[in-house]
């Protein structure tokens, strides 16, 4: 059984790419009945923020990709310091007393000589008595953790196949600053251990990271679990773009997006699989298999979401849009107005062309004496649209728009609009002919 995490920070809101990521995550665990969980990664605590974490539990919840546990970095540091001292005690770690500035001009240096800008390794090579004498000095050291050189990495990416890593090429990662908060990476590897993480889904943004935690994992007596790095997301102009950046649940909420159709969207985004409309997400997991996602960035284009959505909505069934239907709006009703909205909001608009009033429209008086007589050949049965329009067809010998056009616009006020069928039976008769009358004079 597989098990996976979504793990944010919570110093922002959820933007598409990390929806994706949750979405790709929730996926792969429950394709084989298993276990996704929400890690809350917030070690940074200057910048994590707990309105944060409640808009990703919300965002989650909205799209229907419930965790089923929950896990804070911030509940958990007596973990990573444990694992700390054991990798101290095995030498895996050493402290380093560079500063920010003398790292940043190692780096130039390194690059000025065309080299790849990598940790020289010098705080390693100090003595026992070096390193007192810098902390008799005051220097709180930060630390890193010493990569093997001997043991090259490699794993089988569930993406991007198998993927190799001198670690020689690597710089000896910070893991921990001096005053000792984390960075990311130990804690990490601590909780995808304690927490039983098989399969760890993330951007490909994250590779590099991964050849470091190949190695950690192992440090800490652990396998590693199964690794897979997707391309990443990217606006339509194939850039990375900073709107994606802002783009999420409340941008689409505003927009009248439904959770199913960003699901149906992000779940073949990027893949071989053409993006379809599915609202039923039995399907996309059927269909979803990581052998099926491209190397190349995927393109997000909020024009493709939105005809998406227009298909989906195109589906949803009353049981499922009812209590955000306009009052009176029953399943009659949506069903009119459904084909003509490309939002569940939208239905606003059309209801009107029910309740009234509807504008009025300028006539000729050859169509006023036609709506004086339609207001006289209105009968009400079953169908009562298409008994008037033939009775007036036979009538008038009128046919086409000439027959249909004024009819609308006196029942509606508009040129276009939802089935007259099914509307009509919706206005009621007195209504209906309230209004042909109307029209007529
Ligand atoms: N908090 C990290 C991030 O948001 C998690 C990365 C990971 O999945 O390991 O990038």
């Amino acid at each position: 059984m597989t098990t996976t995490r979504f793990a944010p920070s919570p110093t922002g809101r959820l933007h598409v790419g990390n929806i994706r990521t949750a979405l790709h995550n929730w996926f792969l665990s429950r394709k084989s009945g298993g276990t996704f969980l929400l890690r809350i990664d917030d070690t940074d605590a200057e910048r994590s923020k707990e309105e944060y974490v409640d808009a990703i539990r919300a965002d989650l919840a909205w799209l229907g990709l419930e965790p089923n546990g929950e896990a804070r970095q911030s509940d958990r540091l007596a973990l990573y310091d444990e694992a700390f001292e054991k990798l101290k005690a095995e030498g895996r770690v050493y402290p380093a007393y560079e500063t920010a500035r003398e790292l940043e001009l190692k780096r130039k240096i390194a690059l000025g000589r065309g080299k790849p800008p990598i940790y020289d390794r010098a705080a390693l090579a100090l003595s026992e008595e070096e390193r007192a004498a810098k902390e008799a000095d005051g220097v709180t050291p930060h630390w890193r953790l010493r990569l093997d050189h001997d043991s090259p990495i490699q794993w089988g990416d569930g993406v991007r196949g198998t993927v190799k890593f001198d670690p020689a090429t690597l710089s000896d990662p910070v893991i921990r600053r001096a005053d000792g908060s984390w960075l990311y990476m130990l804690p990490s590897c601590v909780d995808d251990i304690d927490m039983g993480v098989t399969q760890v889904l993330r951007g490909e943004d994250h590779v590099s990271n991964t050849a470091v935690q190949v190695q950690m994992f192992e440090a800490l007596g652990a396998t590693p679990p199964a690794f897979a790095h997707e391309a990443l997301l990217v606006g339509k102009e194939g850039k990375l773009s900073k709107r994606l950046g802002s783009l999420g649940c409340d941008a689409f909420r505003e927009k009248g997006i439904e959770p199913e159709a960003v699901i149906a969207l992000l779940a073949r985004l990027g893949t071989s699989q053409p993006v379809e409309p599915i609202a039923d997400r039995e399907k996309l997991l059927d269909s979803f298999d990581l052998a099926t996602f491209g190397r190349a960035p995927a393109k997000f284009d909020e024009a493709e979401l939105e005809r998406v959505n227009t298909a989906i909505v195109h589906q949803m069934p009353f049981s499922d849009v009812a209590d955000r239907l306009p009052e009176g709006m029953d399943e009659a009703g949506w069903h009119a107005v459904q084909p003509n909205v490309s939002t569940v909001d939208e239905a606003q608009e059309w209801w009107r062309l029910v309740t009234g009033p509807v504008d009025a429209v300028d006539f000729s008086d050859e169509d006023r004496a036609y709506l004086s007589e339609a207001a006289q050949a209105l009968e009400w049965g079953e169908n009562p649209w298409g008994a008037l329009t033939g009775k007036l067809k036979e009538a008038t010998g009128r046919k086409g728009k000439a027959l249909f056009l004024p009819l609308r616009q006196a029942l509606t006020g508009m040129n276009h609009g939802p089935d007259m069928g099914e509307l009509l039976p919706l206005i009621g008769e007195a209504e209906a002919r309230g209004r042909l009358e109307r029209a007529s004079t």
